[in-house]
């Protein structure tokens, strides 16, 4: 059914062929990119629907179309915190995006507290939180970034070390976007609130409806997620805000959000997010994605010999859904684009950089050497992933790695890797 050189010419329907190419992803394709983003779940469409259809009022109106869209809002609050485990729903307040989430939190507390600028953070988060600290680092924050061992894992005795009494917010994620390599946010969030005044902010994007969260049991005080993560559209998001913890508001305007985000509320956004986290709280097939990934990892670290794995071996601490694989000596690109010409999509580390030549700041943190970090790939899972697309990467992955290792300048370092390992 998939054939390595035929699929790729499905996707091509000519419409009027000078003109315009009608791209079509082939009902065939495998989409592997999950946390890059995630396809919107039919129930999710379907919750958000009404909001784009029938009921268009806005929710600050006072008439009954108005009322209707706030109580969607609502209910979605409901739902976040629910699967937050936050302690009261109006500790969530929606966003546009994790980015902006992220972005409040931090710049937020640096607004709210002007003499309060030691952050710390890890050299692995995500450009929303790295990017940032850089630039708050320029114009004269003091940063300290923790660093991570080759698995990818942080020292809690360099946070134990670098936490002051004038810390003022600490940022560590809870999941890492290209790894999976969890950090442990019950430990983090104790030694801040044992050791220092700082204010606590996770970045949980990518661990949100992966595993389980209970923010009422953590030390955690700012939380951010993103709906196109969890099977939402693209463009919602939402910080949760622990009672008590003050934040200015992040954009100025109406009194939207209780006055603490401004501008007219994406209802039909907010609405799926809502459906979003109420559909994950009920799935009961994580085990499942589990098996299915560690199929593929077991399967290719087993059988191509200049494979190697990105982050812990402890499947305990990574995310269920994501292998990050290094296939040393050959390019990630050259990887991508094969296999999305044999219908199956995956990405080259974090989405955010596959413009860029440089290999990713988290698998350079990690020390993984330039011929591994550029050839490392990210294939993540979600609830639609079958074993039967599983089976199929497997098949075609093997041709393609050999293909590639035969193109390779680096014939040596190949040739001795293979003795060393067995061949494929
Ligand atoms: N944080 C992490 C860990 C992420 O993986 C991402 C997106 O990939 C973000 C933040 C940013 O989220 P968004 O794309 O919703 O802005």
């Amino acid at each position: 059914m998939y054939s390595l050189f035929t699929i790729h010419d499905l996707r091509f329907t000519g419409f009027c062929d000078s003109l315009f190419t009608i791209y079509h992803l082939p009902p065939q394709m495998i989409y592997l990119d999950n946390n890059a983003t995630t396809r919107v779940a039919p129930e999710v469409f379907d919750a958000m629907r009404p909001y784009l259809t029938d009921v268009y009022g806005n929710p600050s109106s006072a008439h009954s179309l108005g009322r209707r869209m706030k109580s969607a809002v609502e209910l979605a609050r409901e739902q976040v915190a629910e699967l937050l485990g936050a302690a009261d729903p109006g500790e969530i307040v929606f966003t546009s995006c994790g980015s902006e989430a992220d972005n409040w939190a931090i710049g937020g507390f640096l607004e709210q507290n002007p003499t309060r600028r030691h952050i710390i953070t890890t050299r692995v988060e995500h450009e929303a939180v790295r990017n940032l600290c850089e630039h708050l680092a320029e114009i004269g924050c003091e940063v300290t970034w923790l660093e991570v061992d080759g698995n990818g894992e942080l020292n809690l005795d360099d946070l134990h070390q670098v936490l002051r009494r004038d810390t003022g917010i600490v940022s560590v994620m809870l999941a890492n976007n290209e790894t999976g390599v969890l950090f442990p946010i019950d430990k983090i969030g104790r030694i801040v609130r044992e050791n220092s005044d700082a204010v606590f902010h996770v970045d949980g994007v990518q661990a949100v409806a992966k595993i389980p969260i209970n923010l009422k049991e953590l030390d955690v005080d700012l939380f951010a997620l993103s709906g196109h993560k969890l099977h939402a559209p693209q463009g919602v998001g939402a910080l949760y805000i622990r009672s008590g913890v003050k934040l200015p508001p992040f954009i100025i305007g109406g009194g939207q959000e209780g006055g603490r985000r401004a501008g007219t509320s994406a209802v039909p956004n907010i609405a799926a997010l809502g459906a979003a986290c109420e559909l994950a709280r009920k799935f009961a097939e994580h085990e499942r994605i589990e098996k299915l990934r560690n199929k593929l990892e077991d399967k290719i670290l087993g059988t191509i010999p200049n494979a190697r794995l990105n982050g812990t071996p402890d499947r305990t601490k990574r995310l269920p859904n994501t292998a990050n694989i290094s296939f040393e000596y050959v390019e990630g690109e050259n990887i991508l684009l094969h296999l999305d010409k044999a219908g199956v999509c995956v990405s080259t580390g974090s989405a955010c950089h596959s413009t860029t030549k440089e290999s990713s700041p988290t698998l350079r943190a990690m020390n993984v050497p330039y011929t591994a970090a550029q050839g490392s790939i990210r294939f993540s899972l979600s609830r639609y992933n079958t074993e039967e697309e599983i089976n199929h990467t497997l098949a075609i992955l093997p041709e393609i790695i050999g293909k590639l290792v035969e193109m390779s300048p680096y014939d040596k370092e190949l040739k001795a890797l293979y003795a060393a390992r067995g061949s494929a």
